[in-house]
């Protein structure tokens, strides 16, 4: 340690921060963790979990509904199902709270220390603790800050827009919403929302949700989200919002103005490195401003190290888990090692979900040419039976000539349970053939994924994003 007073100083007790702090700490190492917030970060403590709460607790309409399609009655009038939004808060927030306190104490337990400020680098081994009035040293750094919301500079009036974190702390539900984005948090807040019976309008500046996504899944998911209510603008920016006695007024470029009681942007998040004394310690950013780092997560000063969001490879929490174990190994256990980034499976929470792994029919046709395309779209039993119109969609892309499984897209119900299944496969390198040895589950919405033998006959869509 060569008389530093840690041997590992952790900036952020997020998802990344708090597990290579626990992982460093366990071979020894004397770890402290400064935290401005709640421990546990965005994901735990305005992201990934209250968000899936809501989803939780949204979804309770459509089922109602299909409950009603299998013969059950619901209440009416007064005694209908109803919805508190105070008490689903109430439980939220005890929840989350619990689930920081288990952060602090698996730190604890792993002997790192806690430390409840706001830290700045002074040099590349001092960080200043933020009104605390001292500084302290460390032979090594992480940083693990994350990110934070992204907001656009030139829309007059958002400063009446919220964003997701106040999401997630609303006096009341409003009666109708504007969300403005076209990717993973506004597609998802779009279900919630509607969901729980709120007017939902989603805005958005291209001409369908999810660039980036296989276009069929694109298609798809933006049919069903209209199904279930949601109203899609496209094709269309802010020129400003304006609060009204009516409500917040949002002015779009072609002229048209929308009124709902409140508008939600959701536009991007961006790296948080401001204040962070980057500069003092000559920590590099990249082009898209994030701490550049190698493939151990080092970044351009030898003992400093970032992962996570605030290095904008992949935004996702289990890629920041698996950078911070990766980091941990090659630190503190002597074992060189890098995440791989490829191939990294996921789910958008939207209603119906999406999961994905691998390439879009797009991104494969690109890197490989010929492909074999299985495309299944159908109802589920479930939906049959009720009478009710929603879809379900599954695709696999294989390369033709060397017969592997390159992608594979659910939408519908339960698909980020099912692509984790299908992530294992298809990072071991499954060809088609060995897929097609999976025996189904019977009866399942799943075993299409194994069944489907029919190529399609002509290329999908076209994606050209
Ligand atoms: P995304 O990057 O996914 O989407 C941003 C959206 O905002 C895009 O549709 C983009 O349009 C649009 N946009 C960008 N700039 C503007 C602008 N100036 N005016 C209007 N629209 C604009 O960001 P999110 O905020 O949705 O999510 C941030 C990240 O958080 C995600 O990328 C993901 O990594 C992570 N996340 C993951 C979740 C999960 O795993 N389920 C859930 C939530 C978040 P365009 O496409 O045209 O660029």
């Amino acid at each position: 340690m060569a008389g530093y007073d840690y041997d590992l100083f952790v900036i952020g007790a997020g998802s990344g921060g708090v597990r290579a702090a626990r992982l460093a700490a366990a071979t020894g190492a004397k770890v402290a963790v400064a935290e401005e917030d709640q421990v546990g970060g965005t994901c735990v403590v305005r992201g990934c979990v209250p968000k899936k709460f809501m989803v939780y607790a949204s979804e309770f309409s459509h089922a109602f509904h299909t409950a009603e399609g299998f013969g059950w009655t619901l209440p009416k009038g007064d005694a209908a199902p109803q919805f508190s939004w105070s008490k689903f808060l109430a439980r939220k927030d005890a929840e989350i709270a619990r689930l920081s306190g288990i952060y602090q104490t698996n730190l604890n337990k792993a002997g790192a220390e806690l430390i409840m400020a706001r830290a700045r680098l002074v040099d590349a081994h001092t960080v200043e603790l933020v009104g605390q009035g001292r500084t302290v040293t460390a032979d090594k750094i992480l940083i693990a800050v994350g990110g934070r919301v992204w907001w656009p500079k030139d829309v007059p009036g958002i400063e009446h827009a919220i964003s997701s974190n106040e999401a997630f702390h609303l006096e009341g539900l409003p009666k109708s919403i504007v969300i403005v984005g076209g990717g993973y948090i506004a597609v998802e807040f779009a279900g919630i929302f509607n969901g729980l019976d709120v007017d939902t309008t989603l805005i958005y500046r291209g001409d369908n949700i999810l660039r980036g996504f296989d276009e069929d899944v694109r298609v798809h998911l933006a049919e069903e989200m209209q199904k279930q209510g949601i109203k899609f603008v496209f094709n269309q920016r802010h020129q400003s919002l304006e609060k009204t006695e009516a409500g917040i007024v949002s002015h779009l470029q072609d002229g048209l103005d929308i009124t709902t009681d409140a508008v939600m942007f959701a536009v991007g998040r961006e790296p948080y490195v401001e204040g962070l004394g980057l500069e003092a310690a000559g920590v590099a950013l990249n082009a898209r401003g994030a701490i550049a780092v190698d493939a151990y997560s080092k970044t351009n000063i030898d003992n400093i190290y970032a992962i996570g969001d605030v290095t904008d490879r992949i935004n996702l929490t289990p890629v920041a888990i698996r950078e911070a174990v990766a980091f941990a190994d090659t630190v503190y256990r002597g074992i060189p090692s890098s995440f791989d980034h490829d191939t990294v499976a996921t789910a958008v929470f939207s209603q119906p979900s999406v999961g994905t792994v691998g390439l879009s029919e797009a991104e494969a046709r690109q890197q490989y040419g010929e492909l074999d395309i299985y495309l299944a779209r159908f109802r589920s039993m479930k939906y049959t039976f009720t009478g009710d119109q929603d879809r379900m969609l599954m695709k696999l892309i294989v390369v033709t000539e060397t017969q592997k499984i390159v992608g594979c897209h659910i939408v519908g119900p339960e698909a980020g349970e099912m692509i984790q299944m299908a992530a294992i496969a298809i990072k071991m390198g499954v060809t088609k053939a060995q897929w097609d040895q999976t025996c189904a589950v019977h009866p399942t919405a799943a075993e299409e994924l194994v069944t489907m033998r029919d190529k399609q006959a002509s290329p999908g869509h076209a994606n050209a994003a």
